[in-house]
C-alpha cells in the first residue's frame, strides 16, 4: 500500500482521491490551506448573494471522506523536499510520502499596480478572498473592478445585487477580448449595459489611491479620470499557485511543467489542474487551461497512473460554459476570437439581441469545427460527436435540432437558424 499525499483539494486533487480509492487500497491524504472540505469554486457568488449557504456549496457530506478513507489534513504545505520524498509544512511538522499530485489550483494575478495592496482592494478566488469581499462590502457605494473577463462579471453581479454601483474597466476594445469574437463580445457588452454598468472600454487602471487610513478612495485610469469607490476589484485573470515551490527541484515555467501522463521532472510527483502546465498541450491547446472540467479530467486520468494503468491525458474536444448575469454561455471546439483563414463562419441571432448561436466548419473540407451558444443550451454529447468526427457542416445543419437542448415549452428558434445558416453557405 502507498501513501499519496495531494497538495489542494479543489476539483483536481478530489477527484484524483476519488478515483484512487475506487482503484485501490492506498492511503490517501487530501491536503488544504483554504477549507477543510471541498466546496464548489464556481458556486462561490451564489453565496454572496444569498441563493445559496455555504453547505449548499460542498458537493459531498462530511462524513464522506471517513466513510471513503481519505484522510484531511489542513496546513499549508512549504516546500517538497522530492529527493527525501517529504512535504514541509509552515507549521514545521513533515510528511512522507510514496506518490505526489500537486493540485495547487490558481491566484489573481497583479500586475504591480500602484496601490495594488490598499485596504478594500483585492481579487476573487478562494474561501477566504469570500469572507473579505463580505467585510469590504460594508458601506460601500461604488467598486471599480479592473479586467474584464469571467470573474469580472461575476464580482458585477454580485455587487449588483446589493445596490453597489459598479464600473467596469476593461482593457479591450470589446468584453472578454482576447477570447470572444466580435458579434459574441458585443451582445455581451450589450446585456453588461443593460444592468447598468459603468462599462468602459479600452480604459486602463494607472493607480489605486488610498485614504489617509490606508484604504482605497478612488482609482485613477491612464487617460487620468479619477473615480472614487470604496472597493477595487483585480480580476485580470489568474495565475498558477506555485510560489511554495520555487526552492525545490519540481520543474515550473509558469506552472508545473508536466508530459501528456501528468509527470513532472521527479518520479512519483504529478501535476493536475489549474497549476499544471504541458510542455506540449497533446492536442495542441493551449499549455495551461484553468478551467473546471480540465481538473476533473486531469484527476480522473492521474489516478489510474498511479493506480498502476498508466494513462496518457486524452481531453478531447474542448468545451467550457459559462454565465453572464442570466444569459448562459457555451463553447464547443475552438472558436477564435479572430477566425483562421481556412474557417468559415455561420451566425444567427434573435431579435432580441440575448440570443446566438455561431457555427465554424472549414471550407477545405466543410468539416464541424467548432460553436459558440449564447442564452440557448445546446446537447453536449451531440456537438462533441459532431466535431470530433469532423461531420460536414451541411449534416449539421440537416440535423441541427438534435441538438437542441432548451427545456419543452421554451420558443424553439432552430427553424429559424437552420433556415439562416442555410442562406449563408455559399
Ligand atoms: C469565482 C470563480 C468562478 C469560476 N467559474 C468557473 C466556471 O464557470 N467554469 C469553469 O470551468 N471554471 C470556473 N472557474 C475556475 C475553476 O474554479 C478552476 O479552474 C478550478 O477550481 C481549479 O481547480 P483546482 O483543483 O485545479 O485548483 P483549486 O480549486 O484552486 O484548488 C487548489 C487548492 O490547493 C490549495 N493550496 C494551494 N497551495 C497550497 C499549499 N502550498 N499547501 C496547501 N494547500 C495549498 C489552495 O488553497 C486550494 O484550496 C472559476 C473560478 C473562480 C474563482
Amino acid at each position: 500500500m502507498k501513501h499519496i499525499a495531494i497538495i489542494g483539494n479543489g476539483i483536481s486533487g478530489v477527484t484524483a482521491a476519488r478515483h484512487i480509492r475506487k482503484l485501490s487500497d492506498h492511503k490517501i491524504t487530501l491536503i488544504s490551506a483554504e477549507t477543510e472540505h471541498f466546496f464548489s469554486r464556481t458556486a462561490l457568488m451564489y453565496v454572496y448573494m444569498g441563493h445559496m449557504k455555504p453547505e449548499h456549496i460542498k458537493p459531498y457530506e462530511d462524513h464522506f471522506w471517513a466513510k471513503n478513507r481519505i484522510d484531511l489534513k489542513m496546513g499549508f504545505v512549504s516546500n517538497v523536499d522530492a529527493s527525501n520524498k517529504k512535504l514541509l509544512f509552515d507549521s514545521g511538522e513533515e510528511m512522507h510520502f510514496d506518490d505526489l499530485i500537486i493540485a495547487s489550483g490558481s491566484k489573481p494575478n497583479k500586475f504591480g499596480w500602484k496601490g495594488q495592496d490598499l485596504d478594500g482592494v483585492q481579487g476573487l478566488y478562494s474561501w477566504q478572498d469570500l469572507e473579505l469581499m463580505e467585510e469590504n462590502s460594508v458601506n460601500c457605494d461604488r467598486a471599480v473592478i479592473v479586467g474584464g473577463g469571467l470573474i469580472g462579471i461575476e464580482m458585477a453581479e454580485m455587487f449588483l445585487s446589493r445596490g453597489i454601483k459598479v464600473t467596469f474597466l476593461v482593457r479591450e476594445k470589446r468584453f472578454w477580448g482576447s477570447v470572444l469574437p466580435k458579434e459574441e463580445g458585443e451582445l455581451v457588452s450589450r446585456h453588461i449595459l443593460s444592468h447598468h454598468v459603468d462599462l468602459r472600454f479600452e480604459t486602463e487602471l494607472d493607480e489605486i489611491i488610498p485614504d489617509e487610513n490606508g484604504r482605497v478612495k478612488a482609482i485613477r485610469t491612464k487617460d487620468g479620470e479619477e473615480i472614487m469607490c470604496q472597493f477595487v476589484g483585480l480580476t485580470a485573470g489568474v495565475g498558477p499557485n506555485t510560489s511554495f515551490l520555487k526552492d525545490g527541484s519540481v520543474a515550473l515555467n509558469r506552472g508545473v511543467l508536466v508530459n501528456d501522463f501528468l509527470e513532472t521532472n521527479i518520479p512519483n510527483v504529478y501535476s493536475i489542474g489549474d497549476c499544471a502546465e504541458f510542455h506540449q498541450h497533446p492536442t495542441g491547446r493551449r499549455n495551461m487551461e484553468q478551467v473546471w472540467y480540465t481538473g476533473k479530467m486531469m484527476g480522473e486520468t492521474v489516478a489510474q497512473t498511479i493506480c498502476g494503468n498508466k494513462t496518457a491525458y486524452k481531453p478531447g474536444v474542448w468545451f467550457n460554459s459559462a454565465k453572464f448575469f442570466d444569459i448562459e454561455y457555451q463553447t464547443y471546439g475552438w472558436v477564435w476570437a479572430e477566425p483562421k483563414e481556412n474557417e468559415a463562419i455561420l451566425y444567427w441571432e434573435h431579435t432580441d439581441g440575448k440570443k446566438c448561436l455561431k457555427l465554424v466548419y472549414d471550407m477545405t473540407d466543410n468539416s464541424f469545427l467548432a460553436a459558440n451558444v449564447f442564452g440557448i443550451r445546446l446537447r453536449h454529447k451531440v456537438l462533441d460527436y459532431w466535431i470530433k468526427h469532423k461531420t460536414k457542416i451541411k449534416v449539421v445543419l440537416q440535423n441541427l435540432e438534435d441538438a437542441n437542448f432548451e427545456p419543452e415549452f421554451y420558443e424553439n428558434s432552430f427553424p429559424e437558424i437552420k433556415k439562416q445558416f442555410q442562406s449563408q453557405i455559399p
